[in-house]
């Protein structure tokens, strides 16, 4: 909705990270949940739903690919764009990354440029997708 913030689920358990993303994000106007595994993320998504996920790969419990997996199978949740962060996003990852459920990913270190271009990229396609594919014309 227009004058709301965007409401980001961000699954990650480094600490640094964790702090690093939440104050690009929050600075940036979104709101930011938080989620310390996929255990976790599953669990808050099913009360809450937010507009975008970021997926560390690796958790505690549960990788982020098994728990993109599970959430992007619950027809509730599955038009929920979700990122990979990664610290390994070389030539071929992207491919499996994207083959695996993702719609996205956001390579670590974390630049702070690019990762609002992903995030917002992936906001504005998720809006077209939901759209009509034309307009009526006015008369
Ligand atoms: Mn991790």
């Amino acid at each position: 909705m227009q004058g709301e913030k965007p409401k980001v689920l961000l699954v990650e358990d480094n600490y640094m990270n964790k702090v690093l993303v939440k104050e690009i994000l929050t600075l940036n106007g979104y709101e930011v949940i938080e989620a310390q595994s996929g255990v976790e993320a599953i669990k808050i998504l099913a009360t809450s739903r937010p507009d975008i996920i970021l997926m560390d790969l690796h958790l505690p419990e549960m990788d982020g690919f098994t728990a993109t997996r599970i959430i992007k199978s619950d027809e509730r949740n599955k038009e929920i764009p979700i990122l990979a962060l990664t610290a390994s996003a070389m030539k071929g990852d992207e491919e499996k990354i994207l083959s695996r459920g993702f719609d996205g990913y956001v390579a670590k270190p974390i630049e702070v440029k690019k990762l609002l271009e992903v995030i917002s990229a992936s906001l504005n396609a998720k809006k077209e997708g939901a759209k009509p594919a034309a307009q009526p014309s006015a008369e």
